[in-house]
C-alpha cells in the first residue's frame, strides 16, 4: 500500500514538472507570434476592427504582415 502512495506522489510531481517544462517550451517557442494573435488590428479592406485572430471575420481578409 505504501508503494502505491509513493508512486502517486512521484507521478504527481512528474506531472507538475512536465507542465512547467511544457509551458516554458511554449513561452520560449514563439512569444511574438502569440502576442500578434491577441492584439487588435484594422482590416485594410473593410476597415473592421478585428479583436482577435489573424483573419477578418467580416470579409475574410488575412491580417497584413508588418
Ligand atoms: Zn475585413
Amino acid at each position: 500500500m505504501q508503494y502505491l502512495f509513493w508512486f502517486i506522489i512521484a507521478g504527481f510531481f512528474a506531472l507538475i514538472a512536465g507542465t512547467f517544462y511544457w509551458s516554458s517550451l511554449r513561452r520560449g517557442g514563439n512569444p511574438i507570434e502569440l502576442e500578434k494573435d491577441l492584439e487588435e488590428w484594422i482590416c485594410p479592406t473593410c476597415g473592421f476592427q478585428v479583436q482577435m485572430g489573424t483573419e477578418c471575420i467580416y470579409c475574410g481578409e488575412k491580417k497584413p504582415a508588418d
